[in-house]
C-alpha cells in the first residue's frame, strides 16, 4: 500500500523511498534485568492507531526519521529528525 512521508530533508516522498525501521521503543538504560531487554528486542506493541516509527531514507538524504503514523490508515501524522522531537519520550 503506497502512502507519503514528509521527510524533514528531501520534502513529500513516496514510502518506497524509504525502509522501515520498526515501532519506536524506550531502551531500559538503566536497567540489568535480562527481561527488560528482552521485551525491548523482541516484542512490539503492534499498535492499531497511532504510533512513532523509524523510517530510514534509503533512496533519498540516507537519514533515520521518526515519524508518527496511524496503522490503520497509513495516514503519516508528523515526521522530525532523530533527537528534534518530544517523541523521543514516549513510551
Ligand atoms: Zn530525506
Amino acid at each position: 500500500m503506497a502512502f507519503l512521508i514528509d521527510c524533514p530533508n528531501c520534502g513529500v516522498r513516496d514510502v518506497y523511498e524509504f525502509r522501515f525501521g520498526g515501532e519506536m521503543v524506550a531502551r531500559p538504560e538503566n536497567s540489568t534485568d535480562r527481561n527488560d531487554w528482552s521485551d525491548y528486542y523482541y516484542f512490539k506493541k503492534n499498535v492499531v492507531g497511532e504510533q512513532s516509527e523509524w523510517w530510514y531514507h534509503a533512496m533519498g538524504c540516507r537519514n533515520w526519521l521518526i515519524a508518527k503514523r496511524n496503522t490503520v490508515n497509513n495516514a503519516v501524522i508528523s515526521t522530525s529528525v532523530y533527537g528534534d522531537s518530544e517523541i523521543l519520550h514516549e513510551k
